[in-house]
């Protein structure tokens, strides 16, 4: 009873999606999570159209729709109070269609992930804090930890996926996670009630200090994320996070016509630290997925994307390991070769971006270029949307047009350059 073929510790989008896949190829498995569902994060709560069909595939997806989520036809940029640019996810080659991004509370989606796994006969331990591995010869082979009412458990397994998120317990453990020395980020997030926005984007606002993410997600809700240095943030007898939320919402004009009419109907929530990445793991028996592999800052907000497609490509890993037997550190680790090959483009694109924000007048120029060419710009939500390949825009082609259109229009060019 207490053994299994995966143990999965964490029901976030990356275990739910993980749990699913190796449920539906048959293998006996058991999702551990130390939260009581439904439970709340700080998210920008918009999905990349590229994950629509995996949650079909899942067989999630018309529940979500049945949630009444907002669904956005793209983003809509302001850089440094600049008029917004309204940018279109780019039309199917296939259908001729315009995609959209599904806009929905983590509070529900993840409840709602939850439960399918529980349907599709997954054992499901809501509660149960994983608090250390189980060891076999070296390897991996089950967990242990603390159910609600702070007895221990344990369980066994041939494998055990690491779901766990930003604070996953193989980081701690194995000292994995690598942090980027100086200024870090803070988020914070919450809903708005009485917001009226002018169209069907995710409203993204570039200014100093960082940058917010406004969108309806449905029913009168609209998620306002905001993210900025650390420091603004002052140390101890610093600004309190609510005021401080409010003032620097309020500071930026175009923000402040947006959010005026409504009103804050939660607690502002936040986290700090957002980006780091991930030393290789030391055993056999373990495999990452989702943001315990590593976290980029969300200014393009793929988080969830990512996590049920590694948990895709974790999946055929495991499949592969179970026919053979093997679940070495060597390979397992195909699965990280495989996640970097396929996400390595579109990282390194996040990163550019992310950099080139916080640079006002690149920012403005890059905005203007993007303005004088449609085609361009939709080719870049198409690719931060994960529904075109990385390479699209990582491509001196793209650059070389990003230039022309600056040139065009842009008098800022000249300023950034010098
Ligand atoms: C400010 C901000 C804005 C973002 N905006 C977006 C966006 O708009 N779109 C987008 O796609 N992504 C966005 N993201 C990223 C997205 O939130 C994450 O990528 C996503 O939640 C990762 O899913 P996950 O399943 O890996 O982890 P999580 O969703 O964090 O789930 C991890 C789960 O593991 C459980 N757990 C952890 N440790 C243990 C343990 N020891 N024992 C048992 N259970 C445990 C936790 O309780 C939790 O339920 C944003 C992130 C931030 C910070």
């Amino acid at each position: 009873m207490n053994s299994f073929d995966v143990i999965v510790i964490g029901g976030g989008p990356a275990g739910c999606a993980m749990a699913l896949d190796l449920n539906r190829r048959g293998y006996n498995v058991a999702l551990c999570d130390q939260a009581k569902f439904p439970r709340d994060k700080v998210c920008g709560e918009f999905i990349s159209p590229g994950a629509d069909p995996i949650l079909e595939q899942l067989g999630v997806l018309g529940s979500i729709e049945a949630l009444a989520p907002k669904r956005l036809k793209g983003v809509a940029i302001s850089s440094y109070e600049s008029a917004e640019l309204e940018i279109d996810y780019p039309s199917s080659s296939d259908t001729g269609l315009r995609p959209s991004s599904l806009s929905v509370p983590r509070y529900q989606l993840d409840a709602l992930l939850l439960n399918q796994v529980q349907s599709a006969g997954v054992k499901v331990f809501e509660q149960y804090k994983v608090s250390d591995f189980l060891f076999d010869n070296g390897s991996v082979a089950g967990v242990q930890g603390w159910d609600e009412n702070k007895t221990s458990f344990s369980l066994n397994s041939k494998l055990v996926v690491d779901a766990g998120g930003r604070n996953a317990i193989s980081l701690r453990k194995f000292s994995l996670k690598q942090e980027p020395k100086g200024n870090t980020k803070i988020a914070f997030s919450a809903h708005w009630q009485g917001v009226r926005l002018p169209d069907d984007y995710c409203y993204m606002h570039v200014s100093r200090p960082g940058y917010t993410g406004i969108s309806s997600v449905g029913n009168d809700r609209t998620n306002v994320v905001l993210v900025v240095d650390r420091s603004a943030l002052g140390g101890e007898g610093g600004e309190k996070a609510e005021a401080f939320y409010h003032r620097v919402l309020m500071k930026n004009s175009r923000r402040r016509n947006i959010l005026q009419g409504g009103q804050r109907v939660e607690p502002v929530r936040s986290v700090e630290s957002l980006a780091f990445s991930v030393r290789p793991i030391p055993c056999g028996g373990l495999i990452l997925v989702g943001d315990a592999m590593g976290f980029i800052d969300p200014f393009t907000g793929e988080g969830i994307y990512l996590s049920l497609r590694s948990s895709q490509i974790a999946g055929e890993v495991i499949h592969a390991g179970f026919q053979s037997s093997n679940f070495s550190r060597k390979s397992l680790s195909v699965y990280e070769a495989k996640r970097k090959e396929e996400f390595g483009g579109k990282f390194m694109l996040s990163r550019v971006l992310q950099g080139l924000i916080y640079n006002r007048p690149f920012c403005n120029w890059i905005m203007k270029s993007l303005s004088t060419n449609q085609a361009l710009a939709e080719t870049l939500a198409g690719v931060i949307g994960d529904i075109l390949p990385a390479k699209k825009v990582v491509s001196v082609e793209f650059l070389y047009q990003l230039v022309v259109g600056a040139f065009k229009g842009n008098a800022d060019l000249k300023k950034a350059l010098d």
